[in-house]
């Protein structure tokens, strides 16, 4: 029986184990290590996930969701086709296919997993996380923080054993700036600070609308396939810029007739992101300012996350530290690798004995306080503060408002805002006292907050009485008959297709070519599509295995055709006549 670590990303998910003395990345059955958080329906009624959903996002928007993540733990119910999920649900689905895949890699069961969440996510964010796994058939009993992970990794492979480090992590969806004190072996994260609507596909969307506004589309007439189709261009443009700053980089989008081009380079994407990072300056003034720490005594910064690569990013904070960061390296693995080690932690791995990692808490706790017995709007009175380091324990003593008051009750609350109304209810306690005058009597609460993020909250009144309660999210205390019927929605949504995965995926690439391409070269994807579909009906396998061969050799052709940036068609050709000189 084996633990996992699991980097459950908004764009891509990884998994790790602590095997041999070191951390391992697992492959999907793809021998990829990301997995795209992307599930879609398909027409028989079964479920693709990760690579194979993601293909169909352009040709089958409707039936596709992605970045759920990034509505975890509200109710916004996301559509699948007309069926409606909830964001944890998604999430379980894309659990499930990895666990899949993990325990095909180990060749034994699961029994527990570690799993990262942004350092902002709140408690409803976290038990919605924990509840994913439960409903994907794997126990989590510890999250770690996705910057804590990062930290842990990059000290323990960098040997950086004394030293304050800034973390960035600027995925797809998220951003995460934590403040870190490493010291011997101990790390301790000091701040954290973040935007968890914030990312790589902002950027996405940003050079979509200015591909719009260059080329007189207009973004909100776009049919979904059409906007889709504008969003892969622009990320296809970024990667690519991120590779050759240099360089200049064409967006084109053919509609019927009429071809609409930009080109992109380094500058004009600087531009366009400007907004963007100007937000993510904001974030990471509010990680210095809460650690306390100035900013000269920050050592090193440490960019981690898939949109870290982007160069025109690493200079925008290059001016902004008036130093040059550090890119981590492997920026989109080092969350996966560090909840990895933290598994191996966890397993006791007599290599890994001396590191020992503290977490600090992200958000604040209190208690609804009401002034005087007139007050209806109470605010919080906090026990403890956010970024407090953890374990924590902190009492308070609290009296009563009104003459002759019986009871007292304690509502918990996590949350920033000043009245307690506008912060997370957490749940409630109450404990009776003795007649008497206002502020007579009173109540000693003790908050205890444990790493794995459980909050134990104990009152004793001073007539004697003794209550104490762990706070859980209500969420999580999903009845049996709740969970079953969560169960019956997801068998009705059959995982496995009778198509094989990789079948699958083959299928999804040549549809989203037939979307994306016009012409004779749409004929040709979409008759791969037919010869491909009846190879796959015929049942024999040898037939299968020819059209493999074949579907795999045309598709690369062709999307290497769709991908082709015309000023490399023009540079190829330019060298091939070169060569043929004499
Ligand atoms: P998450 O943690 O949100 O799952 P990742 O860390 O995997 O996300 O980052 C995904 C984001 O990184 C996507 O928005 C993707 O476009 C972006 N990305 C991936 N490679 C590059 C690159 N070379 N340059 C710029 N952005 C990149
Ligand atoms: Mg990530």
């Amino acid at each position: 029986m084996a633990i996992i670590g699991i980097d459950l990303g908004t764009t891509n998910s990884l998994i790790s184990v602590y095997r041999d003395g070191g951390v391992q990345l697992l492959p999907n059955d793809l021998r990829q290590y990301m997995t795209p958080s992307c599930v879609s329906l398909l027409e028989d009624g079964s479920l693709a996930v990760g690579a194979a959903a993601k293909a169909r996002l352009i040709s089958h928007p409707e039936q596709t969701a992605a970045s759920f993540k990034t509505w975890m733990g509200t109710e916004r119910e996301l559509s699948l086709c007309g069926r409606a999920l909830l964001p944890h649900e998604m999430s379980a689905l894309v659990l499930k296919k990895l666990l899949q895949g993990a325990q095909a890699a180990l060749g034994e069961p699961v029994e527990e997993a570690v799993i990262s969440v942004p350092a902002y996510f709140n408690d409803n964010q976290r038990c919605a996380t924990k509840l994913a796994a439960q409903l994907a058939g794997v126990p989590v009993k510890r999250l770690i923080n996705e910057p804590s992970a990062a930290a842990l990794y990059h000290s323990y492979i960098t040997g950086q054993t004394e030293a304050k480090l800034m973390i960035i992590d600027f995925g797809g969806g998220t951003l995460d700036v934590s403040v870190v004190d490493c010291f011997e072996h101990i790390i301790e994260i000091v701040a954290i600070a973040g935007n968890n609507h914030l990312g790589g596909n902002d950027i996405d969307r940003a050079i979509a609308a200015h591909f719009c506004q260059q080329t007189g589309l207009d973004w909100e007439g776009l049919p979904p396939d059409h906007q889709a189709r504008v969003l892969e261009l622009a990320e296809t443009a970024k990667i690519k810029l991120s590779h050759d700053p240099a360089g200049a980089c064409m967006l084109i989008l053919e509609l019927k007739d009429t071809a609409h081009s930009l080109s992109l380079n380094a500058p004009a994407l600087r531009h366009i992101c400007q907004p963007i990072f100007e937000q993510v300056r904001e974030v990471i003034s509010r990680a210095v300012k809460d650690s306390g720490i100035p900013l000269s005594d920050v050592d090193d910064v440490v960019l981690v996350g898939g949109s870290s690569q982007l160069g025109v990013f690493v200079d925008y904070l290059e001016e902004l530290f008036s130093k040059r960061p550090t890119l981590a390296d492997s920026p989109e693995h080092i969350v996966a690798l560090g909840v990895g080690l933290c598994v191996g932690i966890k397993q006791r791995a007599e290599e890994l004995q001396d590191l020992v990692m503290t977490d600090v808490c992200p958000f604040s706790l209190g208690i609804a306080t009401y002034t005087t017995q007139q007050d209806t709007n109470p605010h919080m009175a906090t026990l403890i503060p956010r970024s407090t380091i953890l374990p924590a324990r902190r009492a308070e003593r609290f009296v009563t408002t009104s003459p002759n008051q019986r009871h007292i009750k304690l509502e918990v609350y996590q949350g920033e805002n000043y009245y307690a109304a506008d912060n997370l209810k957490l749940g409630e306690i109450t404990v009776s006292v003795p007649p008497d005058a206002p502020g007579a009597q009173g109540v000693i609460v003790t908050f205890a907050y444990d790493i794995n993020g459980i909050l134990a909250v104990a009152a004793e009144a001073s007539g004697g009485d003794k209550k104490s309660a762990v706070i859980l999210n209500p969420k999580l205390n999903l009845s049996e008959a709740e969970l079953q019927q969560v169960l019956e929605k997801f068998d009705a949504l059959r995982l496995q297709s009778q198509v094989g995965e990789a079948d699958q995926l083959l299928l999804a690439r040549a549809e989203a070519l037939f979307a994306q391409l016009t012409g004779r070269y749409r004929e040709e994807a979409g008759y791969l599509i037919q010869q491909f579909a009846a190879a796959i009906q015929s049942g024999s396998l040898i037939q299968l295995n020819r059209a493999r061969k074949v579907m795999e050799e045309k598709l690369n052709a062709l999307e290497a055709f769709a991908q082709m940036d015309i000023f490399d068609l023009y540079t190829d050709e330019n060298e091939e006549e070169e060569e043929c000189r004499p």
